[in-house]
């Protein structure tokens, strides 16, 4: 077992910055882990309290059934990789991997055996002999995760291991590290500021702010049920359209179009309050016509995307302010700046939040049993 269990983990760093916040997690063993979240929020900090490279200021790290809060990285059975690497530019691929066996004591022979038997299931056989500055950002990056397998530890550590790859490279680069960890088995927790990143690889997602953590959740839950507006406005590779509206008995009114409520806020919202209205662009539907129950504006900007565009419209609200709303339109069916459009909401995809907290949005689809044993929700 090589679960990681984190309570009121809590990181004081010397010059008062208070990186990690009296956080509470649980990351199931075998699990693919990410944590994300903005530059600063306090994703290394973690990562490395975790591998005993900071010392905790409060709460406890418990890797499977033992308490390490207080052991140095050694004894802690897990291995790191950095966001650069941090090969031994001296040493040939072949050294670099079977470094930390050398720490451990493990026999020349028994170090170079194994150090090549990494290198081959990772492709690197033929790249033994070589030295790090003779190698592409990809090559390095495998050789940095062969290290970190060689010894067979109980729970990776990854870094941003990806981002100093360019940005084809780093798709390639994101299948391997999936496909290697599903073999694997390993429990690994994955460090991303890449909100997409962090979609494609993860099993579930933690998403900090300011070394607190805001959701834990799968992809689909954290995407499809923002629990903040934080987080609505993280995830997603477009954000979150977030506007004011009013409650009107069972409806919303916003820009003086009436709009249904989701379902589950129904009968949790005071009549006359305002509220924070959510969709997504992807879930809104472009019309040049006029159409029942619309939001209508003047289109400001239109944005190619490949497939489809990202069109911006200035929506006159009732106060003469105007609201930006952001739609999705597909190839070819681009309106012109200074065009009239017209707005639908898809049905079943829009959310409700109060003071930042959601109310309601769409009825999260089943979740599929994860993998190992992932126990509910903390
Ligand atoms: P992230 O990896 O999410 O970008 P970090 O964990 O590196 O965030 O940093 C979290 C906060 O702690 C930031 O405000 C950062 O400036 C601060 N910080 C990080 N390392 C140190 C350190 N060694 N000493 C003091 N402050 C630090
Ligand atoms: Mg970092």
């Amino acid at each position: 077992m090589s679960a990681i269990t984190l309570r009121e983990l809590t990181k004081v760093y010397p010059n008062g910055v208070r990186a990690l916040d009296a956080l509470d997690l649980e990351i199931a063993d075998g699990e693919f882990f990410a944590l994300l979240g903005p530059s600063g929020c306090g994703k290394t900090t973690l990562l490395r309290t975790i591998a005993g490279l900071e010392l905790a200021s409060g709460g406890t790290v418990r890797i499977g059934e033992r308490a390490v809060t207080n052991l140095p990285p050694g004894q802690r059975d897990v291995a790191m990789v950095f966001q650069d690497y941090a090969l031994f530019p001296h040493m040939t691929v072949r050294d670099n991997i079977a470094y930390p066996l050398r720490i451990k004591k493990v026999g020349k022979a028994a170090r170079q055996d194994k150090a090549a038997a990494t290198a081959d299931e990772l492709g690197l056989s033929t790249l033994l002999e070589r030295r790090p500055g003779q190698l592409s950002g990809g090559q390095q990056q495998r050789v940095a995760l062969a290290r970190a397998m060689a010894c067979h530890p109980k729970v990776f550590l990854l870094d941003e291991p990806l981002s100093n790859l360019d940005a084809r490279l780093r798709l390639e680069a994101r299948t391997f590290l999936k496909r290697l960890q599903r073999e694997l088995g390993v429990t690994t927790v994955f460090v991303t500021h890449d909100q997409a990143e962090a979609l494609a690889l993860a099993d579930r997602i933690a998403v900090m702010e300011g070394g607190r953590i805001r959701q834990v959740g799968t992809p689909t839950e954290v995407f499809r049920r923002p629990a903040n507006t934080f987080v609505a406005g993280f995830i997603g590779s477009t954000p979150m359209n977030l506007v004011p509206a009013r409650v009107d008995g069972d409806a919303l009114t916003l820009a003086g179009v009436r709009l249904p409520v989701p379902e589950d806020a129904r009968g949790q919202l005071a009549d006359g309050e305002t509220v924070i209205y959510g969709v997504r662009p992807e879930y809104l539907d472009y019309s040049p016509e006029p159409v029942p129950d619309a939001l209508t504006g003047q289109v400001v900007v239109v944005e190619n995307l490949g497939s489809f565009s990202l069109v911006s419209l200035d929506v006159p609200a009732e106060d003469d302010t105007a609201t930006s709303v952001q739609v999705v339109v597909p190839e070819g069916r681009e309106p012109d700046p200074g065009d009239t459009g017209w707005v639908v909401p898809r049905p079943g995809r829009s959310l409700v939040y109060r003071d930042g907290e959601l109310v309601g949005g769409p009825t999260a689809p089943p979740v599929p049993a994860p993998r190992t044993g992932v126990g509910a929700e903390a």
